[in-house]
């Protein structure tokens, strides 16, 4: 069964627990019931919160292999990857990443991007 993000209606925790793919509810350790919290539509775990908020907004329905690779698995390698494909720049080993609150110059133009996409729709 794969990993899933929980979160308790009652005290607001946020854990993860093994559940089956259909399973909407989980226990948490205070004895509240606590509703899984959807990623962007897979099963997987990104690596980090902030790269699922980059997979909710790369262009879902593009065959380039970037896309496909990091829609499948959001690591930081393939967020890296992806970057590339799109004509951003990685951020270097040590450089500072932009916090998870936004105001970074790359999540904008990703946003920006997404924006413009939704803006032609
Ligand atoms: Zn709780």
């Amino acid at each position: 069964m794969p990993l899933y993000d929980f979160e308790c209606r009652a005290c607001g925790r946020v854990f993860e627990a093994m559940a089956a793919m259909d399973a909407g509810e989980g226990r948490c350790a205070c004895g509240g019931s606590a509703r899984r919290l959807v990623g962007v539509g897979r099963a997987y775990r990104a690596d980090a919160p902030w790269l699922e908020t980059v997979a909710a907004v790369v262009e879902k329905d593009s065959a380039r292999p970037h896309v496909r690779a990091f829609l499948a698995e959001p690591s930081r390698a393939n967020h890296r990857r992806w970057m590339r494909g799109e004509g951003l720049r990685p951020l270097e080993a040590g450089e500072a990443r932009p916090a998870p609150s936004g105001g970074g110059s790359v999540r904008r133009e990703v946003w920006d991007r997404f924006a413009a996409r939704r803006g032609r729709n």
